[in-house]
């Protein structure tokens, strides 16, 4: 059995992405704040509803171009205010799932109100119009919400490579072919329980230092998709770096000492 040093490997990566997480982790805990306090202003709604926006429009494939498509629907729509987003649902760009989905979004906020519907997105409330598995917990771990993790093919590739899933399997003696059979939603809890598990088996005593106190990585593993993300995402664009994305540069990778990968070289 190869041992794996992964809880200094994790250090070491989020010591390489430090700037950058503090500067997320600092955005996104002044929106959970104002979530959570309801002191969200009405320019901050209008963010959030054109976020909610920017989680459907990306749903199903890559972020790219959607700069521009989002001015696009900005110069038509005006305001990202409800009225102007239910009025020009032809003009967003989206299928009719997708629209589908953004309409029973906004019939339930004109009955609550955001950050109401935010709160109990992250409470898991299945009475609610969601957005779709992924999505919503991008959206919530982006407003601060690091309880959530969402999983994408960055984070699969991630976890493949590093050995973390291998460690997890064998750890519970499961079956690799769970990872691959079933349905979406089913394989979608597994990774993140994967990551779940991985954060509290070797990042118990790992903590984000924030201007308001601490995070423990544990409890909070989409902090972790930040890094994973920055890490493997290959939209160079973004701010993404491209080490481990579909050509690993393992030789300028940081968890080299810590990714199964690259040990069996
Ligand atoms: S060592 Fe290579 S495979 Fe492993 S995480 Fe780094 S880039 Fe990816």
């Amino acid at each position: 059995m190869i041992d794996i040093d992964y809880k200094n490997g994790i250090k070491i990566l989020l010591d390489e992405y430090k700037d950058v997480l503090d500067e997320e982790i600092k955005k996104g805990l002044i929106w959970r704040y104002k979530i959570e306090d309801r002191k969200l202003s009405y320019e901050d709604q209008q963010g959030l509803l054109k976020d909610i926006i920017v989680q459907l429009l990306v749903q199903g494939r890559s972020a790219k171009g959607i700069e521009t498509q989002l001015n696009n629907i900005k110069e038509i729509i005006g305001e990202w205010s409800i009225e102007n987003i239910e009025k020009n649902l032809d003009s967003l760009g989206m299928s009719d799932r997708k629209i589908q989905r953004l309409t029973e979004i906004l019939q339930h906020l004109k009955s609550s109100s955001i950050d109401d519907w935010i709160i109990e997105l992250h409470e898991d409330n299945n009475h609610i119009p969601r957005m779709g598995l992924k999505s919503d917990d991008d959206f919530l771990k982006t407003h601060g919400f690091y309880e959530h993790i969402p999983v994408d093919r960055h984070t699969q590739r991630f976890l493949f490579r590093t050995g973390i899933i291998r460690w997890y399997l064998k750890r519970n003696n499961d079956d690799v072919l769970t990872l691959f059979a079933g349905a979406y939603e089913g394989k979608y809890r597994l990774f993140q329980k994967i990551v779940v598990a991985f954060c509290k088996k070797f990042c118990s005593d790992v903590y984000i230092q924030t201007p308001n106190g601490e995070l423990r990585l544990a409890e909070n593993p989409g902090i972790l998709d930040i890094v994973i993300w920055r890490h493997c995402g290959e939209n160079e664009n973004l701010g993404c770096r491209n080490i481990c994305g579909n050509r690993p540069k393992c030789n300028e990778c940081v968890l080299k000492g810590a990714c199964l990968w690259y040990i069996l070289r």
